[in-house]
């Protein structure tokens, strides 16, 4: 008998309908004579409307509040399955955050799960019972419901996994696993059969929506088997896993891009010590995440100037370009220019770290299309550049063919 934590989301419990599916998949492993715990999103598009409803409301929203009306989403959602599965001869019931309770810190919007209390959960499922959970929500350290940030359901469900000790936990989506890259835009891409934590990291964080970081960052620490799969299909997903469980590595696993980048150049600034902390130091306290950095050394040394280029989210470039304006004058630039019309594309791979010359045939790939690199970046694992937007599906489809990715 093993213990198995299933999450389903948004558009697995789109109607009672899909919720029914569900429910023949939770019976399908009770059957097997295995213990459930099930985690539930919010029914498709049910959060963006609560959202939307909170911002109805005014701009300087009380984050308390926001999360009492988010969270319902998935309060709906776990009720109606205890109660289809209940219809099936199943027995089940529903547990909310506050009642394990599944504690978290108290930074509601994006609280983090500091503790999950098992015992009464445990005992209810050794009981026979099916637990159905519904994810993004906890109950902050001031005593009040939180919510874990958009796509927290997933962090959800690993968490608990990872509190219960359970055997293995599923994450049933819309996608039948991971892909090599987007398959929207490469047909060629494959389904990968197994991806290490690292790599899904980096996919997860570079633009492959299909599980919140947090998620893969808890399976990691705690050694949490994840699996990645559809609620649509019989078939098996994508097993997220140790290094050391794949025997035969890929050189590159896969290839993510990210469009939600933007670029801003500081043109001849002063060449001395301190002005990148000076520059940076101000967009950390407003809260805008830098991802990318170039420096330039100027050709001219008379100058004793450089050009600095970065990268934020297009979401915070406006406030970033009104963050360093604000500080100019001690800056002392010559010029400032952004664009909001670039890409990120990574190519991730842990077969990196033990072969030369992958950055390389990136650079070698992306110039045989004429397409220019406006920024590189690179860690153990992943070689990033930027793009212009409009390079970005021709990029994709000609590195995944370079690294040999390409499928029937
Ligand atoms: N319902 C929440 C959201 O849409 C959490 C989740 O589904 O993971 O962000
Ligand atoms: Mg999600």
């Amino acid at each position: 008998m093993a213990l198995i934590v299933q999450k389903f989301g948004g558009t697995s419990v789109a109607d009672v309908e899909h919720i029914r599916a569900v429910a023949a998949h939770v019976k399908k492993e009770v059957d097997a004579g295995n213990q459930v715990a099930v985690v539930v999103s919010a029914m498709a598009g049910v959060t963006n409307q609560l959202v939307d409803y909170v911002d109805q409301t005014g701009k300087l929203y009380d984050a308390r509040e926001y999360d009492v009306v988010v969270s319902s989403g998935e309060q709906i959602t776990s009720g109606l399955l205890a109660l289809v599965l209940q219809d099936m001869g199943v027995s089940a019931r529903s547990w909310l955050g506050w009642q394990f309770p599944i504690e978290t810190n108290s930074a509601h919007g994006k609280a983090r799960i500091e503790g999950i209390e098992t015992d009464a959960v445990l005992k209810s499922i050794n009981g026979g019972e099916v637990a159905v959970v519904p994810g993004f929500q906890g109950v902050g350290s001031d005593g009040r419901i939180t919510t874990l940030g958009r796509g927290g359901s997933d962090t959800s469900a690993v968490a608990l996994a990872a509190a219960l000790g359970a055997d293995r936990c599923d994450i049933y989506t819309d996608v039948d696993g991971v892909y090599t890259t987007d398959p929207r835009i490469v047909a060629k891409a494959r389904k990968l059969d197994k991806i290490t934590y690292e790599e899904m990291l980096e996919m997860a964080s570079v633009g492959a929506k299909v599980l919140q970081t947090r998620s893969v960052e808890i399976a990691m620490k705690h050694g949490v088997r994840l699996q990645v799969r559809s609620s649509f299909s019989g078939e098996t997903g994508t097993l997220v896993v140790d290094e050391d469980e794949i025997v035969e590595h890929e050189l590159i696993s896969g290839i993510a891009y990210s469009r939600d980048e933007a670029k801003i150049t500081l043109v001849a600034v002063p060449d001395k010590p301190g002005i990148a902390a000076s520059i940076f130091g101000p967009l950390a306290d407003a809260n805008i995440n830098v991802d990318m950095i170039v420096q330039n050394v100027s050709a001219d040394p008379e100058h004793k100037a450089t050009d600095l280029t970065f990268t934020v989210t297009e979401a915070d470039l406006e406030r970033a370009v009104a963050v360093v304006k604000s500080h100019e004058k001690d800056l002392g630039y010559k010029d400032l220019q952004s664009d909001g019309d670039v890409v990120k594309i990574s190519v991730i791979g842990v077969g990196m770290r033990s072969h030369a010359g992958i950055a390389q045939r990136m650079f070698q790939s992306l110039a045989e299309k004429g397409i220019n690199i406006q920024v590189i970046s690179t860690s153990e694992i992943k070689v990033s550049v930027l793009i212009g937007e409009e390079y970005a599906e021709l990029a994709l489809r000609a590195l995944h063919t370079t690294y040999g990715l390409d499928g029937e």
